[in-house]
């Protein structure tokens, strides 16, 4: 039986559940349907092949009824979790399928129902979350010149939505989607966005087409209305946007089918725009490894590695979203900046802060948790433990002017009561077997506990009371599972039995016997017992229904707590590393002294790293030419300044002594192709691209970082390319530039076109030996030192000696080639030698014969053109 025919299957021949599988199935048919039976959620057909591959269990198989068999295999509900975050790593998405009556009272096969499909991106299972970074669903719809993007987290309750229109919607578009590293993304059927299509392939993130009719405006317009409890989304600042409310729309009604909870956690949708924040296309992001690093895609080594330390979830949620949409707001830049300059000044309140904000729990996640209904008893505990803490926090931020407009901070002294009052201190794990709720809490509950405790005492009283009314010395009231309260009494007594004793059961040494009385109170303890967990059960979900009620307050603060989190992070890195606060402003020039490398210099010796000073602005110092030897440290100093840029721009401190940061409108860095055999051509166009990509987008106020552009193709060609995109930049962009090259010609170009400086890095020679200083200075490199750092990697004196013979023919060869192209301007029309010789002809000054022979000369020369 096979799933590709169940929708036209004949369900007639098949067992009652199994028809009802096959019917509930048919709604899911692209998710693998994990069916409750019992104690196990049992797959069947082409699922349990599937699944039994993917997860490594055994594939077995049932009577299907008239129709033969069919593969099944199961999971234990209560290890179920594992299971699911394998299927969900793999692609796969999952409908649980749950018995929805209680199967005693059931009359035929239970009733069942999915109760929550789990996908890559709106997975909420612990295992499945990096506590520190959000796991995005986005939903992307538009066309041509206008596009929507709209993305979640359900497990913290973000919603946003953004419209992104113009020219280059759609690569911007693309690149917002890369920036969000969604795990999964629903698109219209019929999306015309090719390149982001492809996007969704090459970064394999889960995606799927729904139906257009989703994506309809009026319709997403009115659920979206419907949810927020608003006529209008104006005040979500959607007004006008129709494919950011399309998005947004489609998304919903996606998580709705999935989630199949009111998603009370979703309560406001933040709109964006693109135009607020620094854009930082995919290359510049991953080039300079602000999240992850660029080989290994790891956290360490990357500038998120060094800037967190942040002490809760949320923080380090938020730092990971700041570093990836810098502002360009001044206000917006010196608020926070502001707010760390008040941490760093402040060494004991940020110590003092610091230990309290480690003690709140993720409030965001727990918050979901309330939404979904899965907080148990611990997470309500977690929950109270973290807003205890708040008062504390509040008034130290109280404390200080630059903190005051945090101090709005909701303490939550009321639930933090709510939970108090009604939860034990330590309660277990488990829901159902009682141990939750305080005493004093409810009367009924303390009553019947009461006498499912009085039940010991009872119990030996009564044991007490038969001792001396039968005179056996021996006689023990016990308990078991099968017969409950039980009188025993040794074979040698038996024959003191009383009348109203009735036999139960006969050991080898003893007989066990029930009286009326007993078993009368038997019904009394163990319907206690079941009450108590039934009711403790009752009270904990009524309290934590009541925390819900509260979720957007819980997590107003947890945005609060996450703010200030970051700020004492960057005051406390900025502290421990000795960076400064960097003067923003919204002026052109970029000056920094003694900057460092925020990465680099973590990796080296304290004192080691050298220091550099930085100074570009839109007159005389617009584009550096940067040249020295490999390896000598050109792209860290690049990459430094574009870092120290984007760290002054979200708000942070800088490593530097001193900076001034003219706001940046982007950044951009691209790194010439390396010379790869393997695929070379096409290393070489991609850089081509990218190149063109800057040209196309780069604006005055944008920052240039090149390394080796122009690397990837034959000298010649590389260094006119070099050129021509240096002179481009000058002319038509206006852009502040690094660029740094082992082209050393380009350095003439300082000569030729103003704004244009060189800079090298700082070699000192001595006898063959090279030793580079790390010192940025003026000028330009001569020479590309290539041999020396052959030497330094350790290749054969015999080979190094060899090599300065062939680079001395070969330069004295193109020697006479490089006079030419300086004459002649690299990229003018050339002219013809010939005209050349006949312009330094001096006529006046020549002989008769002498002018017959410049003539025959000419004319030989001319007839040895092809
Ligand atoms: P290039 O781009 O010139 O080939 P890199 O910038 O990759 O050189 O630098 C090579 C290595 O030199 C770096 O990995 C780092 O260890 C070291 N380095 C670079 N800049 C400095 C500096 N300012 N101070 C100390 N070491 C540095």
């Amino acid at each position: 039986m096979s799933l590709e025919s169940f929708e036209i299957m004949d369900l007639s021949g098949l067992t009652p559940m199994l028809r009802q599988f096959y019917q509930i199935k048919m709604q899911y048919p692209d998710c693998i349907l994990f069916f409750r039976l019992g104690d196990f959620y049992e797959m069947f057909g082409d699922d349990a092949e599937v699944a039994s591959k993917v997860l490594e269990i055994t594939l077995t198989s049932r009577d299907a009824g008239s129709q033969g068999k069919i593969p099944m295999c199961g999971v234990p509900y209560h290890a179920v979790e594992g299971y699911l975050l394998t299927l969900v790593e793999n692609g796969y998405k999952v409908a649980i399928c749950e018995q929805v009556e209680d199967p005693k009272l059931a009359k035929g096969v239970v009733k069942r129902e999915v109760t929550r499909v789990v996908t890559p991106g709106t997975i909420t299972l612990p295992q499945a979350l990096d506590e520190k970074s959000n796991n995005y669903v986005a939903c992307i719809f538009g066309h041509g010149d206008a596009f929507g993007i709209a993305y979640a987290d359900v497990s913290t309750g973000d919603f946003k939505a953004t419209e992104i229109r113009g020219e280059l919607a759609e690569a911007k578009a693309r690149d917002e989607l890369i920036r969000l590293n969604p795990k999964e993304v629903i698109y219209p059927e019929n999306l015309l966005a090719q390149s982001i299509l492809d996007i969704l392939v090459t970064l394999r993130v889960s995606h799927e087409a729904r139906e257009e009719s989703a994506f309809q405006s009026k319709l997403c317009y009115r659920n979206l209305t419907r949810h927020l409890g608003t006529t209008t989304l104006a005040g979500f600042g959607l007004k006008n946007k129709p494919y950011a409310v399309s998005a947004a729309g489609a998304l919903f009604e996606y998580l709705k089918e999935t989630q199949k909870i009111s998603l009370e956690h979703i309560r406001d949708i933040q709109a964006y725009s693109l135009n607020d924040y620094m854009v930082l296309d995919s290359y510049t992001q991953r080039n300079l490894e602000i999240l992850t690093t660029l080989r290994e895609n790891k956290k360490q080594g990357s500038l998120l590695g060094v800037l967190d330390k942040t002490v809760t979830a949320m923080g380090g949620r938020l730092l990971r979203r700041y570093l990836a949409q810098p502002l360009i707001d001044i206000q917006e830049i010196e608020k926070r900046s502001n707010r760390v300059e008040c941490l760093f000044n402040e060494d004991l309140l940020r110590t003092q802060l610091r230990d309290s904000l480690e003690k709140v729990y993720d409030l965001e996640r727990l918050a979901s948790k309330l939404a979904y209904q899965t907080a148990n008893a611990r997470d309500l505990v977690a929950l109270r433990d973290s807003f205890r803490e708040l008062p504390g926090i509040k008034d130290l931020i109280c404390q200080k002017d630059a903190l005051q407009d945090l101090s709005k901070l909701d303490c939550l002294e009321d639930l933090e009561e709510v939970i108090t009052d009604a939860i034990v201190d330590d309660p277990p794990f488990l829901l159902t077997e009682g141990g939750l709720i305080q005493k004093g809490y409810n009367k009924e509950l303390d009553e019947l506990r009461d006498i499912a405790r009085g039940g010991k005492e009872w119990i030996a009283n009564l044991q007490k009371k038969e001792r001396e009314r039968t005179g056996v010395k021996s006689l023990k009231v016990g308990f078991n599972k099968v017969f409950g309260y039980y009188i025993e009494v040794s074979n040698a007594n038996l024959n003191l039995v009383p009348e109203d004793y009735q036999r139960k059961q006969t050991l080898a040494n003893s007989e066990r016997f029930i009286t009326p009385e007993l078993k009368e109170y038997e019904a009394k303890v163990l319907g206690a017992e079941e009450k108590i967990n039934s009711i403790e059960y009752d009270l904990f979900c009524q309290t934590r229904d009541r925390l819900k009620d509260s979720i957007g307050r819980i997590q107003q603060t947890a945005h609060l707590i996450a703010e200030l989190d970051v700020y004492a992070s960057l005051a406390e890195v900025a502290k421990q590393k000795n960076y400064v606060k960097p003067l923003v402003n919204t002026g052109t020039s970029i000056e920094i002294k003694e900057g460092r490398h925020p990465v680099v210099e973590e990796y080296l010796p304290i004192g080691e790293f050298v220091p550099n000073d930085t100074f570009l602005n839109l007159k005389e110092s617009r584009i550096a030419i940067l040249t020295g030897p490999n390896m000598s440290g050109k792209s860290t100093y690049m990459r430094q300044v574009a870092l120290i840029v984007l760290m002054a721009q979200i708000g942070s401190f800088v490593p530097a002594e001193s900076a001034t940061v003219g706001i940046v409108d982007r950044i951009f860095t691209r790194v010439g192709a390396s010379d790869d055999l393997a695929s070379g051509q096409s290393t070489f166009m991609v850089e081509m691209t990218e190149v063109a990509n800057i040209l196309n987008n780069a604006t005055e106020k944008s920052l240039v970082i090149l390394d080796e552009v122009g690397r990837g193709t034959a000298t010649f060609d590389g260094l006119s390319i070099a050129w021509a995109v240096t002179e481009y930049l000058h002319d038509h962009i206006g852009s502040k530039a690094i660029f740094a090259t082992h082209y050393h010609e380009l350095t003439e170009l300082e000569e030729k076109l103003e704004g244009v400086f060189n800079l090298q890095v700082a070699v000192q020679h001595s006898g063959k030996q090279i030793f580079f200083l790390r010192k940025i200075i003026p000028g330009g490199s001569d020479r590309s030192y290539g041999i020396d750092v052959a030497r330094l990697a350790g290749l054969p004196e015999e080979l190094l000696k060899r090599a300065r013979e062939v680079l001395y023919d070969l330069e004295k060869g193109s020697k006479k080639q490089e006079t030419k192209i300086n004459q002649l301007s690299l990229f003018q029309t050339q002219e013809d030698p010939l005209i050349e010789e006949l312009r330094e002809i001096d006529v006046n000054n020549l002989t008769p014969l002498e002018a017959l022979n410049v003539l025959s000369e000419l004319v030989k020369e001319a007839k040895r053109r092809p």
